[in-house]
């Protein structure tokens, strides 16, 4: 590619009006002008991006500063808080954003989705491109500078890596003699240099942003008439085998033996330049994990379909699907204003929808309605909100304590109490008073979808589902959409477009006790509370293994008690496994190993969690906003009344992982056996974005493929069911002990349709 080329091919009448500008300084309103690449601005390249590739308009894209420079790379602040004590490799920039694994996409998932794009990608380079920025611009399709421009990867200074695909992408695009300076060293190049060593594709011919735009436009539409996009990760890097070999051996040798750690990891990420890029930035097993969660969000999105997994040729007929103004007319209701219906409510007012929030407790709507007005006045004060768009907001926002008012609602959530009788006498009403095309779904946590859905006329049956949000609901990211036996594919897919449409990651699953995911937490949180009474391991420890060795968001004990932990309670109760007071009789359904420790801190000391300053751990209102787990000497003595005459010594952190996680991911297997939902990476979604799973372990299905091995996990499950014969959740599932038997990862056995091949037709028309 020439310039000269170029220029003639767009002069002739290409569709450069169909360009979309996607620019750096548009996130980072009011911030840095070198673009840190924080996890504000990342969300809002990947949403650009996404936008941009849906948008059947666009035909090819441009990423640019849109300020005097493109990007100084990764915002430096995020990154140092995030290295963990225990780090054993090189960490990498790109790291920044898994801490919290549901706040922000890497690094990587943006240089991924800039790579993959289907439509030709220009970087437009302006000042500084260094680091991170660099790497975004080597991920693009095409890169073109101003004279000024100043390029390089000089990540060694601060000791660590290009951690999104610079090792992998420079040696590809410019080769290893010209990259290793510039890896090793961490030298700058100009803008002339890059243009000389290939790494940039034009200068533009004066030093103004517009001679740069037009520059890039030029190449955008060369991009879309060229037949194959021209990926960096998909070149050859031009020197052989035997002469890059030498060349990084050299190098090594030359590096001083003392505080070059950094760069012989970076040697290490070289030598893997020559193969795909996929098996290049495999040999980080965080960014493979990384990689697998941002793929397995896009599958587990893509439009349900019960065998082919085809994707239907237009959306589902509804009034609600419609992504123009009229959509901001379309008014829905939230059925109950309590933690989840005011949370909700606040999601789908924000998605543009007119809200009608009921509570038949007046304080109870007062409290939701207050809720929502303060969450809205506090994101005008952070100005994520206008004044305008406030009071547009609260002109769409009712509230009533009468069902009667939905007589106009196309979408109802039920979001009141867990009872079944309440929650059927609730539909059986709105099944009358709201439109027949109305979709009626329950936010409910543990109760069965089909019989709440045998409240309302059967017609009406295929658009009932769950609707699952987590808690907090206008924070966390994922949505369990729940079929029920009655629920269409019409409906199911709807809601999916509707997920998608508030912001959030819906994963369809099926009808059982628990969905998938709290079905998979039941024996992880029983376990924990076992191992208080028949060891003498303690709270603080298994929350310091669970979060601080293994790196969940929360330990148990903490998510716990801030979830509530009444709610596990009442669980109990309802089963009759648990008494309501201490002279009750025995309840005869509980199973053989049991410990009323969590109930009667319950019953009778009222530690329902942080709500009311003690659970597990004690609160302080004047401590850490009231939030911070403080040493409980009532819970230890508790502890101390409950524990076995001859408890087991403490177990390590090891041992408590193995105790309590294995029998998750079991569950996990068990869920796939019965279709609860498609494929192992829908539990990993469900997992990284509602539970907190740490992203670079890829969730529970990816950690047992490729973290502890499914013959490890086998073996360990067996003996603990040996240990503990009463134990269901210890029992293996025969998914499991038909993988290991036919030498596979579960990925690979769903890749392969082993599920469809046998048992598969059964476990299809489940779902
Ligand atoms: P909550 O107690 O905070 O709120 C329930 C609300 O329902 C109360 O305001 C109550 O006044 C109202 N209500 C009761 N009966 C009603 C009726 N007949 N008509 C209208 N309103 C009525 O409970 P929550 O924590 O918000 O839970 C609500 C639902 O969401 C439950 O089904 C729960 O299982 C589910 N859920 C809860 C969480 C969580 O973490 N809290 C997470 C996911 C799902």
């Amino acid at each position: 590619m020439t310039r000269s080329q170029v220029v003639s091919s767009s002069s002739q009448g290409l569709p450069t009006d169909t360009t979309a500008v996607i620019c750096l300084a548009d996130a980072a309103a009011g911030a840095s002008p070198l673009h840190p690449l924080n996890a504000k601005l990342r969300l809002y390249l990947l949403q650009q991006l996404r936008a941009a590739e849906d948008n059947p308009a666009v035909t090819s894209l441009i990423l640019t500063g849109g300020g005097p420079n493109f990007s100084a790379g990764a915002d430096l602040t995020e990154f140092a808080s995030l290295i963990p004590a225990a780090a054993t490799t090189v960490p990498t920039p790109s790291d920044v954003g898994h801490h919290h694994p549901h706040a922000a996409p890497s690094l990587i998932d943006v240089v991924t989705a800039i790579e993959a794009c289907r439509k030709p990608i220009v970087a437009a380079i302006d000042g500084v491109c260094l680091g991170g920025g660099c790497e975004l611009a080597l991920a693009c399709h095409a890169r073109v500078a101003t004279a000024r421009a100043r390029l390089g990867l000089p990540e060694v200074h601060v000791g660590v890596i290009p951690g999104a695909g610079g090792t992998q992408r420079l040696p590809k695009l410019v080769g290893l003699r010209q990259a290793l300076p510039m890896i090793l060293q961490g030298s700058t190049v100009s803008a002339a240099s890059a243009l000389r060593m290939g790494l940039l594709d034009a200068i533009a011919p004066e030093a103004t942003a517009d001679s740069l735009r037009t520059t890039a436009r030029q190449w955008a539409a060369y991009g879309e008439v060229l037949p194959t996009i021209r990926r960096t990760g998909d070149l050859q890097r031009p020197e052989s085998p035997a002469e890059a070999h030498a060349l990084l051996h050299v190098a090594e040798l030359s590096l001083p033996p003392l505080g070059s750690h950094g760069m012989r990891a970076a040697i290490q990420a070289l030598r893997a330049s020559g193969t795909p890029i996929q098996h290049g930035m495999r040999r980080s097993p965080q960014g493979r994990a990384r990689r697998h969660v941002f793929f397995a969000t896009r599958r587990a999105q893509k439009v349900w379909s019960p065998v082919s997994n085809a994707v239907p040729t237009a959306g589902p007929p509804h009034g609600l699907w419609s992504k123009d103004d009229a959509q901001s007319a379309v008014p829905v209701a939230v059925v109950g204003a309590g933690t989840m219906g005011s949370g909700i409510a606040l999601v789908l007012l924000q998605a543009g929808f007119h809200v009608t929030l009921v509570d038949v407790h007046a304080p109870a709507l007062a409290k939701g309605m207050e809720f929502l007005k303060r969450t809205l006045a506090s994101m005008v004060q952070r100005r994520q909100l206008k004044p305008t768009q406030l009071t547009a907001l609260e002109a769409k926002l009712r509230a009533t304590s009468n069902l009667q008012e939905l007589s106009q609602c196309l979408l109802v959530v039920e979001a009141v109490v867990e009872k079944l009788i309440v929650k059927q006498s609730i539909f059986a009403t709105l099944d009358k008073v709201t439109p027949p095309t109305a979709l009626l779904l329950s936010n409910t946590s543990t109760l069965d979808i089909d019989a709440m859905a045998s409240a309302v006329s059967s017609r009406r049956r295929g658009l009932f589902a769950g609707w699952h949000f987590f808690s907090p609901a206008h924070r966390m990211k994922l949505v369990e959409i729940v079929r029920g036996s009655a629920t269409s594919d019409d409906t199911t897919a709807l809601l999916q477009a509707l997920t998608k449409q508030i912001g959030k990651i819906g994963v369809v699953v099926g009808n059982c006790d628990g969905f998938c995911g709290n079905r998979m937490l039941k024996p992880y949180s029983a376990e924990t509370v076992l191992l208080l009474t028949e060891t003498q391991t303690t709270v603080a420890a298994q929350d310091y293994a669970i979060r601080g060795v293994y790196g969940m968001a929360l330990g148990p004990f903490e998510m716990a008690d801030l979830a509530g932990n009444d709610v596990g309670y009442n669980i109990r109760v309802e089963r009759q496994w648990a008494r309501r007071a201490r002279d009750d009789p025995l309840p005869p359904n509980r199973p053989a190993r049991y410990t009323e420790l969590p109930d009667v801190m319950i019953s009778d000391y009222g530690r329902l969690g942080q709500k009311v300053g003690k659970g597990w751990y004690d609160y302080d209102s004047n401590i850490g906003k009231g939030r911070k787990p403080l040493p409980s000497s009532e819970m230890d003595a508790l502890i101390r009344r409950y524990l076995a005459p001859k408890p087991s010594p403490a177990l390590v952190a090891a041992e408590i992982i193995e105790r309590v996680l294995y029998p998750l991911i079991n569950e996990g297997f068990k869920c796939l056996e019965e279709s609860i939902v498609r494929q192992p990476s829908d539990i990993d979604v469900v997992y990284v974005y509602g539970y907190g799973w740490p992203v670079w372990r890829g969730g529970p299905m990816y950690a047992a493929d490729h973290e502890i091995g499914l013959p490890r996990l086998l073996r360990t499950l067996r003996e603990l069911s040996k240990q503990f014969p009463t134990t269901e959740h210890y029992v293996p599932s025969a998914l499991l002990v038909e993988c290991v038997a036919r030498k596979v990862t579960v990925e690979e056995y769903y890749q392969k349709n082993y599920h469809t091949a046998s048992t598969g037709s059964a476990m299809l028309s489940k779902l």
